[in-house]
Formats: structure tokens, sequence, C-alpha cells
């Protein structure tokens, strides 16, 4: 039986007090939220995604008044970031206060921290009145969810309601980065695109290997956000598998003749109106029994870098 679903966000912030699980709207995709404050109800979030525990979940705030709640020391860097870009699809790993548990950052000394943007998800935070831990509201390693639908399809038989807020603006994660100093490391991109922080720092660091990454920032295994359909990379001109029931996600342009589905995520281009409408379009390739999907590469700027992130991974699957 699937979670009843509601718009109210006094009813999710009630359950989230008793230490239930609320599915939450947020602009990037839904997240799976309990108090983060209540290591009860965030051990209830690993098994409900069956997520590993050394991968660590963001804390959502209703707003930059709420840092110190669970972060110290925090840096003029980061205060103007959050300042500048919050709400928004932007994640800040800072050093955490006691308060936090270590399920919640996986024993880290730091804590990811952001404010959603989101009327309803927002006015849940506040009546609440605690730091909601929310990861992707998917079972580990699938695809994330844009919609209450998608929520209610893949993991509504282990939570305890969904806050329907309709389909997701931005529609991919929110961008990751670490502050140390007045550089910024950035360990996932997303929804907020790395040219809008270049201004902000000094030094924008990407780690490149897997070792670099893994220790701070599980998000980033190789293989993650996938449908259960295997995804390929494409380009136009590049070899056809021939006999197979294949689908096609696309930028813009048209479908080959020879694909049984496609998918064109926006017909003059735009990487956002493409991030807004990528984990559903993924969703409904994935519904078609085909026998793959061949994904064609993003434009390497903008949204479009979160966008091959996440594309890359699925085809590490
Ligand atoms: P999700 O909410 O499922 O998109 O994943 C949250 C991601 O945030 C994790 O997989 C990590 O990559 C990242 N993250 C959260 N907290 C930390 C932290 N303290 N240090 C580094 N990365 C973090
Ligand atoms: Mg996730």
């Amino acid at each position: 039986m699937s979670a009843p679903m509601t718009r109210d966000p006094a009813v999710a912030a009630a359950c989230l007090v008793a230490g239930g699980l609320v599915a939450l709207p947020t602009e990037t995709v839904y997240g799976l939220g309990g108090n983060a404050l209540d290591p009860r109800a965030v051990a209830r979030i690993f098994e409900a995604k069956q997520r590993p525990f050394f991968d660590p979940l963001i804390v959502h705030l209703a707003d930059r008044s709420w840092l110190q709640r669970v972060a110290q020391n925090v840096s003029p860097l980061a205060l103007r970031l959050a300042e500048k870009f919050w709400p928004g699809p932007l994640t800040l790993v800072l050093p955490r206060t006691s308060a936090v548990p270590d399920l919640v950052t996986s024993g880290l000394d730091t804590v990811g921290v952001r404010v959603p943007d989101h009327p309803l998800t927002r006015e849940v935070l506040r009546l609440a009145d605690c730091p909601i831990a929310a990861p992707s509201a998917n079972p580990f390693g699938r695809l994330s969810p844009t919609t209450a639908q998608h929520v209610a399809e893949q993991l509504g038989d282990r939570i305890d309601l969904i806050l329907d807020g309709g389909a997701c603006r931005v529609g991919v994660e929110s961008t990751i980065v670490r502050v140390e100093g007045d550089s910024l490391i950035l360990l996932r991109p997303g929804g907020l695109p790395i040219e809008d922080l270049a201004p902000f720092a000094v030094r924008i660091e990407r780690p490149t290997t897997v070792e670099e990454q893994l220790p701070t920032a599980p998000g980033m295994l190789p293989q993650h956000y996938a449908p259960r359909t295997p995804v390929r990379l494409w380009k136009a001109g590049e070899t056809w598998p021939e006999g197979r029931r294949v689908g096609q996600l696309l930028l813009s342009g048209t479908a080959d003749p020879r694909a049984a589905a496609c998918e064109v995520l926006s017909a003059s281009g735009e990487l956002v109106e493409a991030a807004a409408g990528f984990f559903e379009a993924l969703h409904r390739l994935d519904a078609c029994g085909l026998d793959m999907i061949l994904a064609t590469p993003f434009p390497e700027r903008g949204l479009g870098v979160a966008l091959n992130d996440r594309l890359t991974r699925a085809a590490a699957s």
C-alpha cells in the first residue's frame, strides 16, 4: 500500500515531528525527509532507501539563520554563498556541530546543508522547526524522482507520507561544494551552474579520480542515478546496435528512424528546460520495455555539466 498524499504542509510537519518519513518537493528533486536531529528517523531513511551508511545526507534548513543549529566556524565565503544562492540548488559542506548525529554525516566532521527553494517545503521546515535530512526519495542508485507520482511508485510502500508539490522546477540534484578558505572544491555538479560560482571563489577545484571523491562524496559513486534499462552514451554517426529495441534521449533534434522510442528534452536546445525534464524522460523511457537507451551527451556548459555527470553514472551501471 502506498503512503497517503497531501498538499498540506502542516500535516507533513506533524508527521516529521512525530519521527515519520515524508517525501518533500524541492526545486531540484523530491527528497525523503526525516528530522535530522533524531537518529531513529535518520536510520529509517537509510533503511527505506537501502542506502549504504557511508553515504552522508544533506540537511535542509528553513533559512540561513538556522546555520548555527548544525554548522560551526562558517567562513565568510560560505556566508556570502548562502546569502547569494539560498534558497536554491547549492549545498555547502561545512564543519558540523555535535548536534548532528553521526549517521547523518557518515561520521565525517562536516555536514552538507542547503535551503531548498520550494514554498511548501520551506513552510514544513518552519512549522516542524527542525533541520530535515533528505536524500533523494528513490531507492539507492536509481533514477531520482521529480514528481510525487515517481515517489509513490518507487518508495511509496516504505514511507509515511508524500507531500505533493507538483513537478520539480530545476530537475537535477543540487551542486555540492566544500568551502576551504577562499577556494571551493566541487563535489558534485548540479542545479546551480559552476559558472555562477566562479565570481565568488579564487579557485574551484574538481576532484578527478574516484579515490579523491570517495571519502567525502559517495553521491559521486561511479554508478548512480540509473534507470533499469541499460544506458549507453551515443553520438550521431556512431554504430547503431542492430536487432535491439533502442530508445533515444536527445537534447534537441529528431529521433533516428531506427529508434523504437525517443525523448527530446528541449526543441530549442535549452539546457535549463532539458534539466527540468531529464529524469522524467528517463522514467518514461524506462517504462517502454527497451533493450537499451542511447543518450547523446550534452554541451559541457551550464546545466549540461550536471546532466553529463548523471548520464555518465547512469551508463556505468
Ligand atoms: P543525495 O541527497 O542522495 O543527492 O546525496 C547527498 C550527497 O551529498 C551525498 O551522496 C554526498 O555526495 C553529499 N554529501 C552530503 N554530506 C556531505 C559531507 N559532509 N561531505 C561531503 N559530501 C556530502
Ligand atoms: Mg540521490
